[in-house]
């Protein structure tokens, strides 16, 4: 019997709405509804995840997702950042909102600045490719009313990071963002355009090999950055996770993901992380009828918990196994059809921890 109990602590990410203010071409939402979470059900999630996590005598981390999580009113957000600035709990409660950062109003970021909770938002180049990418239902670009939308945040002093999705066309562009990132002191993230469970992005799909490529860019960057460093990954990420002997990893290069995420979303329904929402195959229960702690023990879940890079035969003998353990079990089932299957990166992650590792000694034999 596995320990699918483990002391990690469970980061939550909440996705009060489904709706989206975008049409972004590599969406993985699929249909897009007009679902929106009752404050009932979202006080009810605050509360039982924070006891789940506290029992365990570990913090909470909520992601507040989509759809597009600022469509939801402001007395939603009130509610919550209230509700959980009042639990005098003695373990942290924190909160970071993932915006396509179109709507984000001058309200919502001053209850993000008295609240502190950090915002990420996308953006995928400059705006001669972004807007072709990300644009509104009228098919206006966005770039413009987004970098709009960051100076204000910025101003408020609310922590930012950028996330850059991936496609076959920009990582050309990776240099700029970056150095953007770096002059303003953001973080930095990237993010591989995948096929889904609805759809195939085949045109945009990164090809593994320019993702690699991608990888190893963000790394040298964020490696050789000489002052005022920023976090970037996968550089940053990655170093932790061989520096920590795996103990912190990201959740495509960790023992198994489902230790440390979950989603929910509008309705109360609970899935692995919202890759793959309205798949009943994969979903764990709903909170509205069901205990958390109960929804975490599901044959569905405890199935999930057994992927690890010892039961899929590709990864046995892989000599990173140890840092990788199969990738993404939703790139796995997308491109194979297998969960136990290994990652469509796999060669990605065996270059970019080979890479990694060079690096880490070159820097210890120097000093
Ligand atoms: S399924 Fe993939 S994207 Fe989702 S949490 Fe796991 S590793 Fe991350
Ligand atoms: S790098 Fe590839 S073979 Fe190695 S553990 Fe990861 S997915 Fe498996």
């Amino acid at each position: 019997m596995i320990n699918y109990i483990k002391e990690s602590p469970l980061n939550i990410l909440i996705q009060p709405t489904d709706n989206c203010n975008l049409e972004c071409l590599y969406c993985y939402k699929g249909n897009k509804g007009n679902n929106k979470m009752s404050d009932d059900l979202m006080l009810k999630v605050l509360t039982e995840s924070i006891a789940y996590n506290s029992k365990r005598k570990n913090s909470t981390l909520f992601i507040w997702h989509g759809g597009e999580p600022s469509i939801m009113p402001l007395s939603f957000y009130y509610k919550a950042f209230r509700f959980t600035e009042n639990i005098n709990s003695e373990y942290r409660i924190s909160h970071t909102f993932q915006t396509n950062g179109y709507l984000i109003s001058e309200e919502l970021l001053d209850l993000f600045s008295q609240f502190k909770v950090s915002i990420s938002i996308s953006l995928d180049g400059p705006a001669n490719y972004h807007d072709k990418i990300r644009f509104t239902k009228n098919k206006k670009g966005t770039h413009k009313v987004i970098l709009n939308n960051i100076e204000k945040a910025k101003r408020k002093d609310i922590e930012i990071g950028i996330l850059m999705s991936i496609t076959n066309n920009n990582v050309q562009y990776i240099e700029q963002i970056f150095r953007y990132c770096y002059d303003n002191n953001f973080s930095f993230g990237i993010n591989p355009i995948s096929s889904d469970l609805f759809s195939k992005h085949e045109d945009l799909e990164v090809h593994p090999q320019k993702y690699l490529e991608s990888c190893i860019k963000v790394f040298d960057l964020w490696f050789f950055q000489k002052k005022n460093p920023i976090r970037a990954n996968p550089g940053f990420g990655v170093t932790q996770l061989i520096l920590s002997q795996n103990r912190i990893s990201d959740c495509f290069l960790s023992e198994n993901c489902q230790y440390t995420f979950i989603s929910i979303d509008p309705k109360g329904n609970i899935y692995p992380c919202n890759r793959f929402d309205n798949n009943e195959g994969f979903k764990f229960g709903n909170i509205l009828n069901t205990d958390l702690e109960d929804i975490l023990i599901s044959p569905t879940r405890i199935k999930l918990l057994e992927r690890c890079g010892n039961i899929i035969p590709e990864c046995q003998n892989c000599e990173i196994r140890k840092y990788c353990n199969g990738g993404c079990m939703h790139h796995a089932i997308c491109h194979n059809e297998n969960i136990n299957s290994p990652d469509h990166l796999c060669i990605v992650y065996k270059a970019l921890i080979k890479h990694a590792l060079s690096r880490i000694n070159s820097v210890l034999i120097t000093n």
